[in-house]
């Protein structure tokens, strides 16, 4: 079947509605900034109201270090939607940031071959222009780790 249309070309976007704008609006400055409990102190992604620690309602956007390490990651080999048709194969991976949590996200300019070791592997944001305002954040290997084979 093909697959035509503006509807269906791009790649989805976010939703921007309540503390997801928030979120992405912090993104869209090229920032990466998280929640944080003003009475726990707990860090907490993605964006929601009460604290999981302490039930409290109180919190502010702080900013994050931008880096993290992959906890775990897979190759999307099959897009399973046609804006991201161009975009195969890549990696996809689940980073735990500095602060604590984690976040899914695409590991850029990096094709694992399915067998590459990136678990504990050093990444540090960037972030990539998706649509005139939106901004979406991803993650690359340190240049050191790039030229390194892009493995540690
Ligand atoms: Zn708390």
């Amino acid at each position: 079947m093909r697959r035509t249309g503006p509807d269906v070309a791009a790649p989805p976007l976010p939703s921007l509605e309540g503390l997801t704008a928030q979120f992405y609006e912090h993104c869209r400055r090229e920032e990466l900034s998280f929640q944080r409990c003003s009475r726990c102190d707990r860090w907490r992604h993605v964006p929601r109201l009460t604290c999981a620690g302490c039930g409290s309602n109180s919190w502010s956007w702080q900013r994050s270090s931008g880096r993290g390490v992959v906890f775990s990651h897979t190759v999307i080999h099959r897009a399973l939607h046609p804006g991201f048709d161009e975009a195969v194969p890549f990696v996809c991976a689940v980073v735990e940031m500095d602060e604590g949590v984690r976040m899914v996200a695409r590991i850029v300019d990096l094709v694992a071959d399915g067998t590459a070791m990136l678990v504990d592997a050093a990444v540090e944001v960037v972030y990539v222009h998706a649509a005139d305002d939106v901004v979406l954040p991803a993650f690359r290997l340190p240049a050191a780790e790039v030229r390194g084979n892009g493995r540690r």
